[in-house]
Order: structure tokens, then sequence, then C-alpha cells
């Protein structure tokens, strides 16, 4: 290093700081509230932090999926519902749009999202149902000068504070993306949908009503929005399964402080079988699922690319920090109920893991089908010279 220069903060130290002096002491404020802390996410884009995986030169950190999971494990850690508004703005939002827009849409829009003066969602999901998106209902038709959307999107995270969301809807038959701001005619957002968990990051439907996007607003080409939609889908449920691991290590975490002191009758309360089951288990669990989330973050591992490892880490993530959160609880007792010691509310996120960014089930699925797709594929370039192996 010449002298006069210092070398970049790496970002763990960054996102561990900002956690615990800016996003820890909020978080029971928010979550009691059920509001988005604005204020906080703007603090974050001022720290670098709302384009983690932007090139450089377009204002972001140039970060790669690993940095990505680094950030929502930490912040998840202290605050899950902070950490999933932060994820629809950074990667729902930013991250899947700055894959799509041209330099004139890059120029307009990123410099609003990566600041947070701009507030953004993505719009998937429809009342009809989250799992089977190809069954989207919501349609695009061409008209002069651009499009007319027509259809609803629901529990869209950061929708009743955004000003601008990606959304899809069928053009021909065929998903299609576009950028859509808050105040075009026709768009309307509804009231915060209240939820067990999760609260720091309200959700809302949005509803498109014979709404005009111009042509400058699709984002990518017409037509081809699903394999960008799919590839989206990947990098949100590495950074929700590391956001699982957050939630697990610091429920470890806590399990360790309740070990370490004594019972009523002055007894280590480490010495207690139940306590180190569940100590015990909970370790070892978070350990594995930590392991595998970076291994997949970090792409290491090549059998694990692509939908296989990050439905996967989701899949098991996903059921760890319930588990783990469940036990932290049950380590404490009365005292992990009661609002104050702030473990029921980690339990209560860890819940909605299960279910946003896809489904257990629609993980299973995902998965068991990938297996068998990727087996016959290796039996047919084989020849069948290894199908007798199996
Ligand atoms: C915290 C959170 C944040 C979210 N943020 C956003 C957002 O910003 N944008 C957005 O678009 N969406 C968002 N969602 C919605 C999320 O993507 C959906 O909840 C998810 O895809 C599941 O859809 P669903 O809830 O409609 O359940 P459904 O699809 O209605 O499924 C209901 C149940 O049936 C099961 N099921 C459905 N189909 C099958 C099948 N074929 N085989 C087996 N089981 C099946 C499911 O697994 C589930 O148990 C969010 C959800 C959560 C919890």
């Amino acid at each position: 290093m010449s002298v006069g220069t210092v070398a970049a903060e790496p970002l763990e130290e960054i996102v561990a700081r900002f956690v615990q002096d800016e996003v820890a002491p909020q978080a029971d404020a928010h979550d009691r509230s059920a509001t988005l802390n604005r204020a906080l996410l703007a603090r974050a884009g001022a720290l670098g932090l709302l384009g983690i995986t932007l090139p450089v030169a377009d204002g972001g950190r140039g970060g790669d999926m690993l940095d990505a999971a680094t950030a929502h494990r930490r912040l998840a850690w202290a605050d899950p519902g902070f950490a999933i508004a932060f994820l629809a703005q950074t990667i729902l939002f930013t991250h899947n749009f700055a894959a799509l827009a041209d330099e004139g849409q890059r120029r307009r829009v990123l410099p609003r999202v990566l600041a947070a003066e701009w507030i953004g969602g993505m719009a998937m999901t429809e009342p009809s149902g989250g799992t089977d998106v190809l069954a989207m209902r919501s349609r695009a038709e061409r008209v002069p000068g651009g499009y007319v959307v027509q259809g609803a999107k629901t529990l869209i995270t950061n929708a009743p504070d955004a000003q601008c969301f990606l959304v899809y809807a069928k053009l021909d038959g065929d998903v299609t993306s576009f950028l859509v701001e808050r105040d075009r005619a026709g768009v309307s957002v509804g009231p915060p949908i209240d939820k067990m968990g999760m609260r720091a990051a309200p959700m809302a439907e949005l509803v498109l009503d014979a709404c005009f996007v111009p042509r400058q607003n699709l984002l990518g080409r017409e037509r081809a929005g699903i394999v960008q939609m799919m590839r989206n889908l990947e990098i949100e449920r590495v950074c929700l399964a590391a956001m699982a691991v957050g939630v697990a290590e610091r429920c470890v975490h806590e399990m360790i402080d309740d070990a370490s002191s004594l019972d009523a009758a002055g007894r280590p309360r480490a010495e207690d079988g139940h306590v180190q089951r569940h100590l015990a288990e909970g370790h070892a669990h978070t350990a594995a699922a930590r392991s595998l989330l970076d291994d997949v973050a970090g792409r290491r591992n090549p059998a694990l690319a692509s939908r296989v490892g990050a439905d996967s880490v989701k899949l098991f993530a996903a059921r760890t920090a319930k588990d783990v959160a469940d036990r932290a609880v049950q380590v404490r007792g009365m005292a992990g109920v009661c609002r104050e010691r702030g473990l029921e509310r980690l339990l209560r996120d860890a819940k909605l893991l299960e279910i946003g960014g896809g489904t257990l089930e629609a993980h299973q699925r995902n998965v068991a089908l990938d297996l068998v797709r990727a087996a016959r594929i290796a039996a047919h370039r084989s020849g069948g010279r290894d199908a007798g192996e199996r």
C-alpha cells in the first residue's frame, strides 16, 4: 500500500459496527410499531450497503453473493425485520433492476434507490398464490407509446413506503418486467398487512388498474422476464438462508449466555441435561447451516450451483432458524416468551423464512426435480455407462 492510501474497510466490519451501534437498538421498537425504519435504510445507503452486488461504475460495491449473504446474516442477527426490508431494497429491487436496466434507466433510478431516497419493491406474488409464479394473472398489452398493465400483487415487502416497483406481468403469454412508479395513474397500494413476524418490514397489496407504463419503463426485452426472475430468486433464497443462519447464530449465542448462568440452587446451568441438549443440538445444526451457506454463497461446490444449492440451503437453514429459536426460548423458560427479552421476536421472525421467497414445499419440489434431471442428463452424456451404478 502506498503512503497516503487507506485500505477499504472490509464489508463485514462495516456491517458488524452498523448492526451493533444502529440496528440492534431499534429492533424492538420497530417490531412493536410495525413500521419501516426509513432513516436506518438511508444510513445503510450512506454506508454504501444498498448496492452490495452492483458494479462500482453504478455506485455499488462490486460485491458477490458471499458479500450479500454476509450482510444479511449479520443484519438478521439483530433484526430480521429490518434485514428483509434491506433485502427487498438491495436485492429484490435494486440488484434485479440493475441486471435489466439500460443506461438511461440506471441513471434515473439507481442514485435514488442506493441512497434510499426512493424505496423499491418487487411485485411477483399474486393473491391467487405465490408458489406457482408462472400462473400469474397480471397482463400487459401494447398500446401506442408503451403498455397498459392490469393486475394485482400481494405480500409486497416495502410496498407501503415504496416509490417504485419492479412488476412482472405477462405480455403475449410470457413474463415481462416493468418499472412502475407509485405515482402513475391506476397504481394503488393497500393498507399494511398485519403479520406475526418481520413486522419492521411492512408489506401490502399493489393494484395496477389499467395502468399506462411508457415504453422507456420496459426492463430488458419483451417476454424475456422469466430468466431474470429465476436468477433473482436464486440470490434472494441465498440471502434469506443467510438471514436464517444469522437468527440461528444469535439464538445459540443467547443459549450460551443462559448456560453460563447459575440455576436457583446455585448450580451452573451448563450442567443441566436439557440445557446441554438444546445448546449442543442447536449449535451443531447452526454450524452445518453456516457451512452449507458458505459453500453455496461462495460457489465452492459445483454440485450446489444454481437452483439446487439456493433451494437446499434455504430449505435447511430456514428450518434450523425456527428450530434453534424454539430451543433458545425453551432454555430461557417464561422469560423467553416475554417481549422485552427479544427471543420470542426471533421465533416469530424465523417462521416467515419457511414461507417467503419460496415455501419449504417449493424448495423440496425444486431440489428433487433438479437432482433427477441432472442425473438423467449425466446418464445421457455418459451414454448410459453410469446408469447401472445408481
Ligand atoms: C416475509 C415475506 C416477504 C415477502 N416479500 C415478497 C415480496 O417482496 N414480493 C413478492 O412478490 N412476494 C413476497 N412474498 C410472498 C412469497 O414469495 C410467497 O408467500 C411465497 O411464494 C408463497 O406463496 P403463498 O404465500 O401465496 O402460498 P401458496 O402458493 O398459496 O401456498 C400455500 C401452501 O400450499 C403449498 N403449495 C402450493 N403449491 C404447491 C405445490 N405445487 N406442491 C406442494 N405444495 C404446494 C405451499 O408450500 C404452502 O404451504 C413474501 C412473503 C413473506 C413471508
